[in-house]
């Protein structure tokens, strides 16, 4: 429920934000969490912070017109929200997919602000994409959507200004094809303007992984606090993408078996052990389908259009899209003896199924904590940029791993500071919106 001072605030932001209800979701579940801070901080609602940081300091819509292999001419809609810079230039992924609407970037965009926050680096919160869906394209027609599509964001980014980097529909690839058109047309080798660039031109080790690793590594921490492991766990992954091939990677290098991923078409189940090459084969390279994972692997089944949450497991790791986890999929994992979820994704749980776990007492590390290792490793790229410097594997990664150790060690201080102990939703949004916010006023009234 909302704090008195918080409740106009929300109907303000449904209000002039209509029809964006992933954005209204976004700012419920952090306004909900910051009542006691409220309480304790009176001079934040005095200085209206919390009205100020539901407003994106700026909003770009663009069109993206480009052509096909046949010659037809397809108009997309481009988007930049640039939300907050108060702790660093704008930092966010862009995202292209047919779902893209102002609503979803600005819900994307508001999580980047606490996420980025909650990773104590230097990193303002943004995000960006289009409505335009990658599903089938050649490679020649990715390009050229993307060198459009960079055509008009060029203007509004820079190393110091605004750093895009991948989401849902763009990896490596995309990523190669802006920073081409970006170099092109600003005749600047700017590698810190965008992240996740490949190692052959300044990208960092690691940042591939990033997301996956990291959501896998705040995991353990959350079983650590509870004298628990992956040792011997049954974990299911949603989503076969980059997030969730790299969580499944990393949660069998810390011996738990990944037993079921997914993809938009259906589940597949392999109870001797997900093989994660043979999902990056069939993802990475071939871009097909999950149901030709069970063609190819013995033992293996594929079911279509069933939620993968029906497949028993200790824990749940939601990593395809948001909303994907709603409150029957909670009660059948509760029922089936889940004891955490952490999620890869941004926003992938509903709020009643978020409130069935804390119910049933379900270790929940909510996305902006638990995923934070993707734009934290993307912080760490921008480093290496600035010094013209370049890491090692091992040594990012145990950058990344102390980074979400820290993360999972805020959250939990954070919560029970506040008197919600073991509730890492309450910890991370309350550690992140004090950041951002003490920043701000320091900042003056802008
Ligand atoms: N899209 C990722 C996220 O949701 C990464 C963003 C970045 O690296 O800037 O955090």
């Amino acid at each position: 429920m909302l704090h008195a001072r918080l409740e106009p605030v929300y109907d303000n932001v449904v209000q002039r934000n209509r029809g964006e209800t992933e954005f209204h979701q976004a700012v419920r579940e952090v306004l909900e969490s910051i009542g006691p801070v409220i309480d304790k901080h009176p001079e934040y609602a005095d200085q209206k912070i919390i009205e100020r940081i539901c407003e994106p300091e700026r909003q770009i819509t663009f069109r993206v017109p480009w052509e096909d292999d046949r010659g037809e001419v397809h108009i997309n809609r481009g988007f930049r929200v640039e939300f907050n810079s108060a702790l660093g230039p704008y930092k966010g992924g862009l995202r292209f997919h047919p779902s893209v609407y102002q609503g979803i970037v600005k819900f994307l965009g508001f999580e980047q602000i606490f996420k980025n926050a909650l990773t104590g680096l230097p990193i303002g919160g943004g995000k960006g994409g289009s409505d335009f869906d990658p599903k089938g394209r050649s490679d020649r027609e990715i390009m050229r959507f993307c060198q459009s599509f960079m055509t008009e964001l060029h203007r509004h980014i820079g190393e110091y200004i605004d750093v895009p980097a991948g989401d849902i529909g763009v990896g490596g690839r995309e990523i190669g094809y802006l920073f081409g058109q970006y170099k092109r047309i600003t005749n600047r080798y700017e590698s810190g303007v965008l992240t996740g660039k490949h190692l052959s031109f300044g990208g960092a080790r690691v940042r591939t992984e990033a997301t996956g690793y990291g959501c896998a590594f705040f995991v353990q921490e959350m079983l650590a606090a509870r004298g628990e492991s992956f040792e011997g766990k049954q974990v299911v992954v949603s989503g076969s993408g980059n997030v969730a091939i790299y969580t499944m990677e990393k949660v069998h290098q810390l011996g738990g078996t990944v037993v079921a991923c997914s993809d938009s078409s259906g589940y597949v189940h392999d109870e001797n052990g997900i093989d994660v090459e043979l999902v990056k084969q069939l993802k990475e390279v071939e871009r097909t389908r999950i149901a030709a994972y069970a063609e190819r692997r013995p033992g293996a089944k594929f079911v279509s259009d069933r939620s993968v949450w029906e497949v028993p497991c200790q824990v749940a790791m939601p990593s395809a899209t948001q909303n994907e986890l709603g409150a029957d999929d909670a009660t059948a994992l509760i029922a089936n003896g889940c004891i955490a979820v952490g999620e890869g994704a941004n926003m992938p749980t509903t709020p009643e199924a978020v409130r069935n776990f804390q119910e049933a007492g379900v270790a929940f590390g909510p996305g902006k904590a638990a995923n934070a290792g993707g734009v934290a490793t993307s912080a760490l790229e921008m480093q290496q940029n600035a010094s013209r410097d370049s890491w090692s594997f091992e040594f990012t990664e145990q950058r990344l791993e102390q980074i979400m150790k820290d993360v999972h060690a805020r959250c939990y201080a954070t919560a029970e500071e506040y008197g919600m102990p073991g509730n890492y939703v309450a910890g991370a949004n309350i550690n992140g919106f004090t950041n951002v916010a003490d920043a701000m006023l320091r900042l003056g009234l802008i």
